[in-house]
């Protein structure tokens, strides 16, 4: 982590809030259980922080999406927590599964047929997830393959089968026909296969409905914070908030050139702030948006740079800003998903999107 005195930024990550989001999210499924998507270490949070405060809940699957992810996560987890891994082994990497006692999610015969290789090499059954293509069209076994496994069962002597799953691909928009249409093939699917636990709902499918829960939810960015169903209000508590230091401030005569490009111009005197954020910390050069100090709007002048953006802060008492202090960028004001409207982008986006060289702090 960078101290918090030489980073020119800082994210704090709410570990409580995640845990009250996991609660809510609990409370919603009933008697479904929850696991946590913790993928891409836990969407930019750092998993070895977020999963274990998810496992004080109670929480005892996770999924994350590549192997090395997997044996990260077993490490900071210890060795009892179900550990999925969403894209599968890739060709050769099913020993390093083993080893870390991590289950692929198989999405292919291929995948399968590897798996069943490797658990011939062992005494006991090895546990997989059978992934089943819906209507996605991204991972999983299209129907055909489903057809051929359940016409050859054999192909999965040695495997046990913890969880038969699929991923919707429009749960963020509750009213799309593609969700009980993906829904219905989902049923013929699975009914083809050994019977078995299973999973579908991401975030925005567990508020789709209990038809969408089956036995083991899969939410992601509900957990930390982002609303699983945009346009609709978001029942999660918020997680991140980020805050950027004042390096210099500056008075501006009228129309004077601002920037790279000198995109903006002043039209009368302004006062200026330079922070130390810009997009190689994820601030994507389109965010072209505003920071607040103590709730008082300060927009962007000119062009986010790599390391620093100019904020117009004319808005404030004379002297208000000095350098080190410290303006919000996502907090109170301005929420994840705001910022991601803005940048015309989805909340992973902007989560997964911060760099390295923010100081974290997890309260
Ligand atoms: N399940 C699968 C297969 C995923 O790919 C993802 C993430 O995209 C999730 C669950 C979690 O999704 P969300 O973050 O929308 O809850």
């Amino acid at each position: 982590n960078v101290s918090e005195a030489s980073a020119g930024a800082i994210l704090t990550i709410d570990l409580n809030a995640i845990r009250e989001n996991y609660r809510r999210l609990k409370t919603k499924l009933g008697k479904a259980r929850c696991a946590g998507v913790v993928k891409a270490d836990a969407y930019g949070l750092d998993a070895a922080q977020v999963a274990p405060a998810l496992a004080k809940e109670g929480c005892d699957a996770f999924f994350v999406a590549h192997v090395d992810e997997g044996m990260a996560l077993r490490g900071a987890l210890g060795p009892v927590p179900k550990i999925y891994v969403l894209n599968g082994s890739p060709p050769g990497a099913e020993a390093e599964c083993t080893a870390h006692r991590l289950v692929p999610v198989i999405n292919s015969l291929e995948q399968l047929e590897a798996w069943r290789q490797t658990a011939k090499t062992r005494d006991k059954k090895l546990p997989a997830v059978i992934q089943v293509d819906s209507g996605m069209s991204r991972l999983g076994m299209a129907p055909v393959e489903v057809e051929r496994l359940a016409a050859d069962l054999d192909a999965l002597e040695g495997i046990s089968i913890d969880l038969v799953m699929s991923h919707l691909a429009c749960a963020d928009e509750p009213d799309n026909p593609a969700n009980p249409l993906q829904r219905r093939n989902f049923e013929t699917l699975r009914a083809k296969l050994p019977s078995a636990p299973a999973s579908f709902a991401n975030s925005s499918g567990i508020f789709l409905g209990s038809d969408y829960h089956y036995d083991l939810a899969r939410p992601g960015v509900a957990l930390y914070g982002v609303n699983p169903t945009p346009g609709h209000p978001n029942p999660m508590l918020p997680v991140v908030s980020l805050s950027a230091k004042v390096i210099q401030t500056r008075e501006l005569t009228g129309d004077t050139g601002v920037g790279y490009g000198h995109s903006f111009r002043t039209r009368e005197p302004l006062v200026a702030a330079t922070i130390s954020l810009g997009y190689a910390d994820g601030w994507q050069r389109r965010t072209a948006g505003a920071a607040f100090f103590k709730g008082i709007r300060l927009p962007f002048a000119g062009r986010v740079s790599m390391d620093s953006i100019i904020l117009d802060v004319s808005a404030l008492p004379p002297g208000t800003l000095k350098a080190g202090d410290l303006v919000d960028l996502i907090g109170k004001e301005q929420t994840v998903d705001e910022v991601a409207a803005i940048a015309g982008t989805i909340g992973y986006e902007v989560l997964t999107g911060f760099g390295k060289r923010f100081h974290r702090r997890y309260i």
